[in-house]
């Protein structure tokens, strides 16, 4: 709750600054008087393509798979000292691939990629287990992970053409795809992602993210489908202007949502005086900038923390976001390439999954607990200091 309120604290001039720019420009371009809630998305929408004049057709250009592919392995292999080479297993679909990842001759893990979206496939993109390291009588068992995607796939004999956010999406199971492979635990309990607490399941995967918003990285990843073209600075540079559009507003509507959620599980009577409403509209009145209309009843499909998982656990979304964003600023100090820093990384965060406390991984990474600094710098939450 402490860090809920920080946070909130911290991004509501921006979130303020951000709906003062919307009144604005809704009023001088759109003819919106009075902005209402149901008016935000449809003028956001008018106002980022105002302000940052590119398309994610555009940008999907420049990302064909055989670049962003080895791209990324070459990223792993440079921070981690590893190999990731094509191999082969019976596959489910012909789209199906099989890797390994070898470090020096030693085959430590292995994975299915299958990219593309098909019929009857199910939707999104995740990362599950096929098998988990552990020790048994034969000896150690090699981990084996699954990689899914819906991408497009390639049409007209060319490369499939993913967009910047679904690279974004492949570095992120990717990273949860290492958490599983590389761990070197032999106790199925606490082996790769088993047993690690909720809040911080998602900190390999977002920390793999990052790299994705990275000039050196991104560049080597990038080539024009006609014209053979690296990404320009220019493209890459609206790109990243982009980014943190609103992201006080955004920030500040997570926050809505996690302290809901904390505060009905953790001081809510249900036979008490107090309706859900009004607790909704206590925390709406606490943090929120911008206040739903009165019959707006958004709690009643806030499915996430009553059939998704996330009862007294949304915060761990944004607290996710300040362990990876924290992680990762010891790379964006010693230089996000640093071989030393990945192995660190590797050694006290990926390979010993659940068998310790998240906390006390992180310390042991890091030199110290996580602050909100980094994550307040990434999401554009700094007011302007000069320097870097
Ligand atoms: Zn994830």
């Amino acid at each position: 709750m402490d860090f809920l309120r920080e946070l909130a604290r911290r991004a509501r001039p921006f979130a303020e600054r951000d709906m003062a720019e919307l009144r604005e420009f809704a009023r001088a371009r759109l003819g919106i008087a009075d902005v209402q809630a149901w008016d935000v998305s449809y003028a956001s929408e008018h106002l980022r393509q105002q302000r940052y004049a590119f398309s994610e057709q555009e940008v999907k250009q420049y990302f064909p798979e055989d670049k962003v592919l080895p791209g990324m392995f070459k990223l792993v292999e440079t921070l981690y000292g590893l190999r990731v080479n094509p191999s082969s297993a019976p596959v489910w679909h012909e789209d199906a691939r099989f890797f390994d990842i070898l470090d020096g001759e030693q085959l430590v893990g292995q994975f299915y990629l299958d990219l593309y979206a098909r019929n009857s496939k199910r939707g999104g993109a995740w990362m599950d287990d096929a098998i988990t390291r552990r020790r048994t009588r034969s000896g150690i068992q090699t981990p084996v992970a699954y990689l899914n995607c819906n991408f497009a796939s390639p049409v007209g004999g060319r490369p499939a053409l993913f967009t910047h956010d679904e690279v974004i999406t492949l570095f992120h199971e990717f990273g949860h795809g290492l958490h599983h492979l590389l761990t070197e635990v032999e106790d199925l309990a606490v082996s790769g992602i088993n047993g690690v607490e909720w809040d911080a399941v998602e900190l390999p995967s977002q920390f793999m993210e990052n790299f994705c918003w990275e000039w050196e990285v991104l560049q080597g990843m990038t080539r024009h489908a006609d014209t053979g073209e690296t990404l320009p600075c220019a493209l890459f540079d609206k790109m990243l202007a982009a980014k943190n559009f609103q992201s006080g507003l955004q920030i500040l509507r997570q926050i809505e949502f996690s302290l809901f959620d904390m505060r009905l599980h953790c001081d809510f009577d249900p036979n008490g005086s107090k309706s859900v409403q009004q607790l909704l509209d206590e925390v709406r009145g606490e943090v929120a900038v911008l206040i739903p209309p009165a019959f707006n009843r958004f709690q009643n499909s806030f499915s996430h923390i009553f059939a998704g998982g996330y009862a007294a656990g949304y915060y761990s979304y944004k607290w996710a976001e300040v362990l990876s964003a924290d992680a990762y600023s010891l790379f964006e100090e010693n230089g996000v390439l640093n071989l030393a820093a990945g192995l660190c990384f590797r050694d006290e965060i990926l390979a010993v999954g659940g068998s310790r406390d998240a906390m006390q991984s992180f310390v042991a990474f890091r030199g110290r607990e996580p602050t909100i600094d980094a994550l307040l710098r990434h999401s554009g939450l700094l007011e302007e200091s000069g320097a870097d």
